[in-house]
């Protein structure tokens, strides 16, 4: 749903922020949710890129980063937010309710993106927590496997009950027309690193015994044809991408795409 008017609220909205309205809100865990807003028609951003989002609760309103976890062709915009106890923003963003506005900067950027990666034959997405999001919409856009032969995410998490938003993507793409005739391309790898699942552990770890490629049943990771992009926290980035460098991939950025590419979850 597109959309162009201004909604009412109790502040002023910000110049420079649109106001949308919530569409879907969806809970998970008593830590994490899901909320879809309507997407403004002038908006335009790759899959994989991050907005700041805030609430119009302020005369000066707290924004914080969020990646847009839809595709950049979804007429609607989807996030996947953590709920921080106190946090500024998500102790009021965790209560909104389909019909409830969202401010959203207008300027979207980010690494993680296609364009900052050279051609390869398989890609990685390494997901910890929240970070899946910038994945969830680069699995759902076509450009994706149009670039790579394989895509391979894999996505740890404390708990089995934090995997199931990544389990929702992965099956309504399988369903969706205009992504499903890709999912075969596509393998959804998930550990947990507290709680006992069909795959446990961390991911660095995973790597680093080599115990990722077999449960994958591909060869370890090679700078010829393999690309990665990397979302976590600071200490899962540090490891992970220090294991990247280990098989030989270099770190990209849009003006210069290379091997691998990284972007912090959150802050702290
Ligand atoms: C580039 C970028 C993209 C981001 N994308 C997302 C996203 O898609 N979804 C999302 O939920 N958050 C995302 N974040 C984090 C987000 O910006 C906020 O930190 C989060 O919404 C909490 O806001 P807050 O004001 O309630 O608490 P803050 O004051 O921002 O955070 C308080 C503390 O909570 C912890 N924390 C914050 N965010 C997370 C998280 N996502 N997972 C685990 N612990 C966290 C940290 O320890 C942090 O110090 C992103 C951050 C960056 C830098």
């Amino acid at each position: 749903m597109m959309s162009n008017t201004m909604p009412q609220t109790e502040f002023p909205i910000p110049s420079g922020v649109f106001a949308q309205t919530v569409t879907l809100v969806r809970h998970y865990t008593d830590r994490l949710f899901k909320f879809r807003i309507t997407r403004p028609a002038s908006l335009r951003f790759r899959s994989g890129e991050f907005v700041m989002i805030g609430l119009p609760n302020a005369q000066k309103p707290v924004f914080r980063a969020y990646s847009v976890a839809s595709p950049s062709w979804d007429d609607e915009l989807e996030f996947y937010s953590i709920k921080v106890p106190d946090g500024p923003l998500t102790e009021h963003l965790q209560k909104i309710r389909a019909g409830d506005v969202v401010l959203m900067r207008k300027k979207p950027t980010g690494t993680l993106v296609n364009d900052a990666l050279l051609p390869g034959k398989r890609l990685y997405m390494f997901s910890t927590g929240t970070g899946i999001a910038p994945f969830a919409s680069l699995i759902r856009d076509p450009e994706t496997y149009e670039k790579f032969e394989q895509v391979i995410l894999t996505h740890t998490c404390r708990t089995r009950d934090e995997l199931t938003y990544g389990h929702e993507v992965v099956a309504t793409l399988r369903d969706d027309p205009l992504v499903g005739g890709f999912a075969a391309q596509l393998t959804h790898d998930c550990a947990t690193t507290r709680q006992d699942s069909p795959v446990r552990g961390r991911i660095t770890e995973r790597i680093a015994s080599g115990a990722l490629f077999s449960d994958l049943g591909v060869p370890p990771i090679d700078p010829q044809t393999d690309r990665a992009m990397i979302c976590g926290s600071m200490a899962m980035l540090r490891d992970t991408k220090k294991a990247m460098e280990g098989f030989g991939l270099r770190e990209g950025t849009n003006n210069r795409p290379a091997t691998f590419v990284v972007e912090r979850a959150f802050v702290g």
